[in-house]
């Protein structure tokens, strides 16, 4: 495992809200108001109070790097406002995101299917508090809980449905199209019409080089849909964003929500990727 960030900076201090919020003034594990990762929200009560002994509030930096492929994964995470992307690795160097996991989900979902060693890069793209759980103790709760399990099966189909429409995204629509999607998914999932990401960054996300990002995201903010400097990206019309997107987003949105996609496969003229 490759935890580039050192442990005090994963680690709230003692008195930060993060670190208070699972506990009450008993010292005993209680439900904090919110919980913010719907993955935990949806395990019942009786079961969240023995998960929360486990779990442990962590921020996660933009740029660190969860697992690398073919490491062991020591921990799983649940974020709240944090973003892990994940990238699949080709000639050693070129990384193509082929999923992203925010406050709906997981990181970590081998270890729900029997494997320790992740196949990805998980990378924090969005800085933010997440809870984590060391690898034993979740394959020890999982196997303990019916009701954890069927919340993480679910999720690991919604998470597949992503990652199979992501490759045929990256394969079929314009980086225009794939730039809107992607930003959509971000703002889903930091609930916020402002977040940093840098050209060279999204570059690797998508998939191309930083002159095909300069050029979709100047089509964007043409439209006044974005604005975009020196990395700060600000959200100004998320219907029109919704309109440039490639109907992925829409798919993969609707899988998420629970509701059928009413078609696997993107009505829309399927552009060739350039
Ligand atoms: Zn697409």
């Amino acid at each position: 495992m490759n935890e580039n960030v050192q442990n005090s900076f994963l680690v709230p201090p003692v008195g930060h809200p993060a670190a208070r919020s699972n506990r009450d003034n008993s010292g005993q594990a209680a439900r904090p108001a919110s919980i913010e990762n719907s993955l935990l929200a949806a395990i019942p009560r009786k079961e969240y109070r023995r998960l929360l002994a486990g779990l442990e509030p962590v921020t996660l930096i933009f740029g660190q790097v969860l697992y690398e492929p073919g490491e062991t994964i020591r921990h799983v995470y649940f974020p709240n406002k944090s973003l892990v992307s994940l990238l699949t690795l080709a000639d050693g160097h070129l990384a193509l995101e082929v999923g992203l996991i925010g406050r709906e989900g997981m990181v970590g979902i081998p270890l729900v299917l029997g494997h320790t060693v992740s196949s990805v890069r998980a990378l924090v793209q969005g800085t933010g508090m997440a809870m984590r759980m060391a690898a034993t103790q979740f394959q020890k709760e999982f196997r303990l809980s019916v009701p954890s399990q069927r919340a993480l099966y679910r999720y690991i189909h919604t998470l597949m449905s992503q990652i199979s429409q992501t490759a045929a995204c990256n394969r079929f629509h314009v980086v225009e199209m794939r730039l809107a999607r992607w930003l959509l998914m971000t703002h889903d999932r930091v609930k916020s019409d402002h977040f940093r990401m840098t050209h060279e960054f999204l570059a690797h996300m998508l998939g191309v080089r930083r002159v095909g990002v300069t050029k979709a995201a100047h089509a964007l903010q043409k439209q006044k849909l974005i604005r975009y400097s020196r990395g700060d990206i600000t959200i100004l019309d998320r219907d029109g964003l919704v309109a440039a997107a490639c109907e992925c987003y829409e798919v993969v949105k609707d899988m998420h929500d629970g509701a059928p996609a009413e078609a696997a496969v993107p009505a829309r003229a399927l552009a060739v990727a350039t």
